[in-house]
């Protein structure tokens, strides 16, 4: 299994249109999990109407951490695991 390492300066494309920023910035771009790993991203403009707001969710419930191995993990907020 490939996991993305990522820091805030990582710069992420979009998996739809190649489009590219840096994580920092990625504010509004949904994030795609296997596992809870991070799989791959999806620019505001290629999302759909239920993505956005799925997006919109995580951002709202979603803790994203940098964990021992460098590789950004989304826990849920109040989560103890
Ligand atoms: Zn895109």
């Amino acid at each position: 299994m490939t996991m993305m390492t990522m820091t805030k300066n990582t710069t992420i494309s979009c998996s739809r249109c190649r489009r590219k920023t840096k994580f920092k910035r990625s504010t509004g771009w949904n994030a795609a999990f296997i596992q809870g790993a991070v799989a791959g991203f999806i620019c505001p403009t290629c999302q759909t109407p239920e993505e956005n707001a799925e997006a919109e969710i995580n951002e709202a419930t979603l803790t994203y951490k940098i964990d021992a191995f460098g590789r950004t993990i989304a826990t849920t907020k109040g989560a103890s695991a």
